[in-house]
């Protein structure tokens, strides 16, 4: 029987309501230590599920609150033992004083994420619903809370339940031969393993293919920003952020570090690196050398080559776009409000397959066209339907991955006609790796570092 535990889950700032959640035997007896109701019964004899209104005491006997609270015995409950919520104003003092008062009674701090740990150990949902519990709290966009709360719902759980049971059977067939050598197995048989293991794998490609979309939506998009000192970059950054981020000056070369932003375009995260000026030498080619610029570049999902149109293409320019070639990448054409000296077809030639984008940004509307480009680029990453599912966890993506290519090497086998002693040993590795995915044969120190991860009163 577990002991009860206790946290404050709501932020501890000044706000209407603010809510203590507790969990484990006999919890409701415990709180209702430090309630008085105001109209009938004490919170352990009240009708689970529904809000009731008592006054809260201090540990002097002091009413310091009129709260509602509410009991839901378990194992109908979030965490599957009894619970008790109790929704008091949101002064810190309070929160702190009623916690206070309840670990004098024997309750003790929750743990970060210890009433999911709980609800996952108690059966109420697998793995990947717990984990996505922190994705939904974390979601920045409508689009990563909507991804999140599918596979709270079980969206991924019901992908991988039908590849984690045919898995299953297949190892089940292979111990049945194994413990019967007398049996051998025929070609036919080896054959039929061999479509169902690709039939798995199948399965399994549709869910990797969406990781790349499912980290879009989950942390947003990785741009960076690239162009010759004096090109716009810092303007640029200023103008997507709609407020002055960084200095902009005319001096070449006066950001002398990569500038990092975070705004929101349309239902998306755009996380935004500037490399303005990282290189006091004028040299941007080689600004890309330095560590936190090609680090930048590297890690990017979109690059933003902004060019001069005022002035001829530079020997950095053509060395910009010969390493953007090939990535995705937007070419913004700037200061259109000059004279010309750069064609759009001069810069066809050398990036065929990137955006082209002309922009003023000294016009204060000068980015909106941008704006319109990144997102009609991006706009790939949404949720769309609801029963789609973008994998988006980094763990379960190395997860499917070796999964995947265990099955691999199982598949070959079979064509093989090796024998299916080292057959198990790959679909048996492949089974294990579904099931710390959905916890089933995860370790407890797997299961420990997910929870780690979470925030006191989840
Ligand atoms: P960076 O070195 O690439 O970061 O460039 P900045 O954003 O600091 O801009 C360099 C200079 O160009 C500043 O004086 C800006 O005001 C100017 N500038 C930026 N965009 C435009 C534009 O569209 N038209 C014109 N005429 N000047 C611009």
């Amino acid at each position: 029987m577990s002991d009860i535990i206790a946290a404050i889950s709501t932020a501890l700032a000044p706000s209407g309501i603010g809510i203590i959640r507790m969990s484990g035997f006999g919890c409701a007896e415990t709180a209702e230590q430090i309630l008085t109701p105001v109209y009938g019964k004490p919170l352990s004899r009240s009708e689970p599920r529904k809000l009731c209104l008592y006054d809260l005491r201090d540990r002097q006997d002091r009413v310091i609150d009129r709260i509602l609270a509410v009991q839901t015995p378990g194992p109908d409950s979030y965490t599957g033992e009894d619970t008790v919520e109790l929704q008091c104003h949101g002064s810190p003092a309070v929160l702190a004083e009623a916690l206070a008062n309840l670990f004098s009674l024997g309750a003790r701090q929750a743990l970060p994420g210890e009433f999911t740990k709980r609800a996952f150990l108690n059966g109420r949902m697998d793995l990947t619903a717990a984990e996505a519990v922190i994705d939904l709290i974390e979601a920045e966009t409508a689009d990563a809370a909507a991804n999140a709360a599918g596979q709270v719902g079980g969206a991924l759980l019901r992908r991988l339940q039908p590849v984690y049971d045919a898995l299953l059977s297949v190892m089940s067939h292979f111990h049945a031969v194994l413990d019967y050598p007398d049996e051998d197995i025929g070609e036919f048989e080896l054959n039929s393993y061999g479509a169902l293991l690709r039939a798995q794998r199948d399965s399994l490609n549709v869910l990797l293919n969406t990781a790349d979309r499912g980290r879009v939506v989950k942390n947003g998009v990785r741009a960076v920003i690239l162009g010759r000192p004096n090109a716009g970059k810092s303007s640029l950054l200023n103008a997507l952020a709609g407020y002055e981020r960084v200095i902009v000056t005319d001096i070449p070369g006066t950001t002398r570090d990569t500038v990092e932003e975070k705004i929101r375009l349309g239902s998306l995260v755009l996380r935004l690196t500037d490399t303005a000026g990282i290189h006091e030498s004028e040299d941007v080619v080689e600004a890309l050398g330095i560590d936190r610029s090609r680090d930048a570049f590297n890690k990017a999902d979109l690059v933003l080559l902004l060019l001069d149109s005022s002035r001829p293409l530079s020997e950095a320019d053509l060395a910009l776009m010969e390493a953007a070639e090939g990535r995705p990448c937007i070419a913004v054409l700037n200061k259109t409000d000059l004279p010309p000296c750069v064609a759009e077809s001069d810069i066809r030639s050398r990036l065929k397959t990137a955006q082209i984008v002309s922009t003023s940004l000294l016009d204060d509307e000068g980015a909106e066209p941008l704006k319109d480009a990144m997102e009609a680029l991006i706009t790939g990453g949404k949720v769309r339907r609801e029963e789609d599912i973008l994998v988006s966890n980094s763990r379960h993506i190395q997860l499917l991955k070796n999964a995947l290519a265990e099955l691999k090497e199982a598949e070959a086998m079979t064509q093989r006609n090796e024998a299916i002693d080292f057959l198990e040993v790959n679909v048996n590795a492949a089974f294990g790796y579904l099931g710390e995915i959905t916890g089933d044969t995860a370790s407890g120190e797997i299961i420990d570092a997910v929870f780690e991860r979470f925030c006191l009163g989840k």
